[in-house]
């Protein structure tokens, strides 16, 4: 028999009426002859409340017992869908992560996948039943809960999806596909029928929200066909897939905006081997994650290294800088906060030239400065200040044509 990866994010599930309408959908699956799997997420904004509850009782509670609290939202959501199906008179069991045998190493509030044992899960679909499994969330070699990363359950089912050998893995959410861009920063956004995995992962780590970046590289990895589309509408969405020859006929696919980075630049970084290695490696040691580096020499034997990060405690990474100016002997240390990144992704880019120079004219024409650039084969971003943000999503995407 066929199988079908299902999941539900917070929205379609928020209150009693979605839940019916996640299980009917469900129910239709199953009906139509195929092993339903179903993935949810805590209901609503569930999971923010948490985070908020968190907060309130602890400055900096500790990650363990984070993945504990939030792990119970999507338990309550299993619940709940399970009911619905079997109130509707047919055959259900919800699972948490550990019961549906995700495996997980033990990186607190980020953990990955490790392996899958599907046998539970299977045993219960040849009985006949829906199953109903917890989303972001697995179990550690030592049986401690851990999740997966804010918007992980994109994650779970995939992985889901790919370890039963599934034959698609659809995503239901409060959008009806991936759009050219965020749909909410830009009402002229375009929904796309197609997007290759290369694209949307780009688009994912460079702040497309909509799908969980982890999500994507194991789609690609295991060639899992992924729709991502609409739970109020029965509209087709968007499938994300291998690239085809005719992509590239267009230059730009889709661009994205990322808010909240911070610069950190090193003056006067002295020009030794070792020195950088050095400086990122007491950067990990910290768990701040690097986004870009980059460096200039400014004299023979001083350079200036720059690099960003998303990191949310703002105070850790300025004491962060302080430490590294005075270990390495560097004559000085910026921490510029309020930056925000704008990008423009293509697999056409391989083959189409004047692409930066678009981008470039188009944010000059709106006199946004760009602060800094990166570029790989398929994307080019720009770094600018946060106040100036929409509106260079809004001039580049309309430089290139994306809207409707
Ligand atoms: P869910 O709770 O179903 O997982 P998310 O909130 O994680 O849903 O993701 C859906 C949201 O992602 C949309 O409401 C939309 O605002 C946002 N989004 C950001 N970029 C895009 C994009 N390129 N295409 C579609 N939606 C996007
Ligand atoms: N409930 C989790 C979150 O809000 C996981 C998810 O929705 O994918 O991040
Ligand atoms: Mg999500």
């Amino acid at each position: 028999m066929p199988t079908i990866v299902q999941k539900f994010g917070g929205t379609s599930v928020a209150d009693a009426e979605r839940i019916h309408r996640a299980a009917r959908r469900a129910i239709l699956a199953k009906s139509a002859g195929n092993d339903v799997v179903l993935v949810v997420s805590a209901m609503g904004h569930t999971t923010d409340h948490l985070v908020d509850l968190a907060r309130q009782v602890a400055r900096k509670p500790s990650k363990r017992e984070m993945d504990m609290l939030l792990a119970t939202g999507e338990q309550v959501s299993i619940a709940l869908v399970a009911m619905a199906i079997q109130e509707a008179g047919h055959s259900a069991i919800s699972l948490t992560g550990a019961q549906a045998g995700m495996l997980t190493d033990s990186s607190h509030t980020l953990a990955r996948i490790k392996s899958i044992d599907t046998s539970r899960l299977r045993g219960y679909l040849a009985e006949g039943k829906i199953a109903i499994v917890a989303g972001f969330q697995g179990v550690d070699p030592s049986f401690n809960i851990t999740t997966l990363g804010r918007g992980g359950s994109d994650t779970t089912a995939v992985a889901l999806a790919a370890a039963l050998k599934a034959e698609t893995c659809e995503i239901y959410t409060d959008v009806d596909g991936i759009y050219t861009t965020d749909p909410r920063l830009v009402p002229q956004a375009r929904k796309l029928d197609r997007i290759s995995y290369d694209e949307m992962l780009e688009m994912a780590s460079l702040g497309a929200g909509v799908m969980h970046g982890r999500s994507i590289e194991l789609g690609m990895k295991y060639g899992v066909p992924i729709h991502v589309r609409s739970s109020f509408t029965d509209m087709p969405g968007t499938m994300i897939m291998n690239a085809t020859p005719d992509m590239e006929s267009i230059s730009v696919r889709g661009a994205t905006l990322k808010r909240d980075i911070t610069r950190i630049t090193l003056l006067g970084v002295p020009n030794r081997p070792g020195i950088v290695a050095g400086i990122f490696e007491e950067v990990a040691r910290r768990g701040i994650f690097v986004d870009d580096i980059f460096q200039n020499a400014a004299a023979a034997t001083e350079a200036t290294l720059g690099f960003t990060v998303t990191h949310d405690d703002l105070d850790e990474v300025r004491a962060a800088a302080a430490d590294l100016a005075k270990k390495f002997a560097i004559t000085q240390q910026q921490v510029e906060p309020g930056l925000a990144r704008v990008s423009v992704i293509g697999v056409g880019m391989r083959s189409h030239r004047g692409v930066a120079a678009t981008m470039f004219q188009a944010l000059a024409r709106a006199s946004v400065n760009v602060e800094n650039i990166t570029t790989s084969e398929i994307v080019i971003s720009v770094l600018v200040r946060d106040s100036e943000a929409e509106r260079a999503l809004q001039v580049v995407h309309a430089a290139f044509g994306l809207g409707g």
